[in-house]
């Protein structure tokens, strides 16, 4: 069988969504396909888009921003993942994405979250979701995490209205097809892409049925998932798709690759891959089997929340060796990022009875059902108590000098050594002391999530894919997780959709626009 489309998009999730509704405003004829129904890491996601400078639901909240202090905080965690000039326009260009999702029909609020959190209740849809506050030096902070409102975890209904407006646009949009090779010509552009698609009902209903136990249930997901892929080898048949101006690889990351994980982020073992069965990596190796050169691939954000409840902002998080591991109020990637690069996977929060006793009592409102479980499993069976800090530390096989040491600096000095707000940073003198293991290993109620963020390189004017040489594949984009982004240094929440957003319309607009 053989399809022919103007602009030919792998993968529905968001970047895929978007690239496709920008090329079809371009009044090119778009194909979107995808694996299994569509939706991927997106619609599991809770939903988080991050943007400010003075959105509209941060001015109905009373916020004040500008995207020159958004600039200035995201240069600090966007490193070198893009130019300058790239940040400058994404911060610039953050109001009219927000407008531009709204007129999609995603809907967001400015219900203001007054608690450090790292996911509000369904009370609250705008947050501090990245480390602004800790940063508050560089930039004056803002809440940019923009939840899409709805309850539960909002991916699915932001990726739901997203698709709506797929459908309402007229694209073609072609379930269970599966991208397996690119078509280049001699010259290297690429001019289609050869799929293995099927029909089956069962596919689907088993697909849905294994997404979720895929993401917290590992063991049990991937055994629901081996039908799915002997379905597809079994009944799939080939399809032959032209593209007669460009294909855009937008098929989200490699978290569930075991071979590109172990070879790229071999730290990371420990952590609870964050996708589908497709993030497999097949669209970074769609594009390097065309000449494509990649970046980044080491970044892996590995997430250790410790909030809610807010209340265990004012512990100390130490390491086996009893030294202090980070500013306890950053964002759960880069505290996660600190344990796995600089303190061998471990670290214990370390609190006294007062916080504990508070801890306990915010439980309630500022938890949602699932964080209730982990904060429940890790005050409960993942935290030890004792008298006296000797006795905890030997306990916990922590050095005791050190602990005593680091205890005692935390509990005196006049500013915090960390650079903690002073709101969090109040002396741990109550006893009994406890230690709660925030360590990052295999653990079913307090898992570390984790998400890669390097991908193919692009131009960061068009999405176009690049050679090691920096010349581009003709024909050829990506955008999302499957290209280097805004995010590739370093995620924060909210961050990943909005450079889905922003690198897929971008993909899609130049794309769409190559034939006029
Ligand atoms: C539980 C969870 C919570 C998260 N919360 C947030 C959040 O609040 N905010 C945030 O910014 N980020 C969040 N993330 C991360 C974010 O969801 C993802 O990084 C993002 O959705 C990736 O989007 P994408 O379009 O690149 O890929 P996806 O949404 O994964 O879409 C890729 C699509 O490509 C398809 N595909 C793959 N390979 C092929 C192929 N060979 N042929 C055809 N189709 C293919 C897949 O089936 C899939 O539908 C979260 C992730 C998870 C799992």
């Amino acid at each position: 069988m053989r399809l022919q489309a103007d602009v030919v998009v792998v993968g529905f999730g968001a970047a895929g969504a978007c690239a496709a509704l920008e090329a079809a405003e371009t009044g090119s004829d778009v194909i979107l396909l995808d694996r299994f129904g569509g939706g991927g890491a997106t619609a599991l996601s809770g939903g988080v888009v991050y943007a400010g400078g003075g959105t509209r639901q941060q001015r109905e909240a009373g916020v004040a921003d500008s995207a020159d202090a958004m600039y200035a905080y995201l240069r600090t965690e966007v490193g070198d993942a893009v130019s300058h000039k790239t940040l400058r326009d994404f911060c610039d260009s953050s109001v009219e994405m927000m407008e531009w999702l709204e007129t999609q029909g995603v809907p967001f609020s400015a219900a203001l979250c007054p608690d450090k959190t790292s996911y509000p209740t369904n009370r609250h849809y705008l947050y501090y979701s990245g480390s602004e506050l800790a940063a508050r030096e560089v930039a004056p902070p803002a809440p940019r995490g923009h939840r899409t409102h709805g309850p539960g975890t909002s991916g699915r209904l932001f990726y739901q209205r997203l698709a709506d407006a797929v459908r309402a646009r007229g694209i073609r949009v072609l379930p269970q097809t599966t991208a397996v090779s690119l078509i280049s010509e001699e010259d290297g552009r690429v001019t289609g892409v050869e799929c293995r698609q099927l029909h089956s009902r069962l596919h689907l209903w088993l697909t849905r049925l294994a997404a979720k136990p895929y993401l917290y249930v590992p063991k049990l997901g991937r055994l629901l998932h081996k039908p799915v892929a002997w379905l597809e080898k079994r009944y799939s048949r080939p399809i032959t798709i032209v593209a007669r101006q460009g294909v855009i690889l937008a098929a989200g990351g490699f978290v569930n690759n075991r071979n590109m994980m172990r070879r790229h982020a071999p730290a990371c073992r420990g952590g609870l891959p964050l996708g589908t069965p497709a993030d497999d990596g097949s669209g970074i190796t769609l594009g390097t089997t065309a000449g494509a050169a990649t970046a980044h691939l080491d970044r892996v954000s590995v997430w250790r929340f410790i909030t809610p409840p807010s209340a265990l902002l004012k512990g100390i998080l130490v390491d086996r060796a009893g030294r202090r591991v980070c500013d306890e109020s950053l964002y759960g990637a880069a505290i996660g990022s600190a344990i796995v690069s600089k303190h061998d996977g471990e670290a214990w929060l370390l609190v006294d009875s007062k916080v504990l006793q508070e801890a306990r009592q915010q439980l309630r409102s500022q938890t949602l059902w699932f964080q209730r479980i982990q904060m429940w499993y890790l005050l409960s069976r993942d935290r030890i108590q004792a008298a006296t800090l000797r006795e905890l530390a030997a306990r916990a096989r922590i050095d005791a000098e050190t602990l005593a040491a680091t205890l005692d600096t935390y509990n005196t000095a006049p500013v915090d050594p960390m650079g903690k707000d002073q709101a969090f940073a109040q002396p741990l003198v109550q006893p009994p002391f406890s230690l709660i293991d925030c360590s990052i290993r295999p653990r079913p109620a307090y898992p570390a999530p984790m998400l890669t963020l390097g991908g193919l390189v692009v131009s960061e004017e068009s999405g176009q894919v690049l050679r090691p040489d920096g010349t581009p594949i003709a024909g050829l984009y990506a955008a999302g997780r499957t290209a280097v982004g805004i995010c590739s240094n370093s995620y924060l929440s909210g961050l990943s959709l909005a450079d889905c957003v922003y690198s897929g319309r971008r993909a899609g607009r130049h794309a769409g626009g190559a034939s006029e």
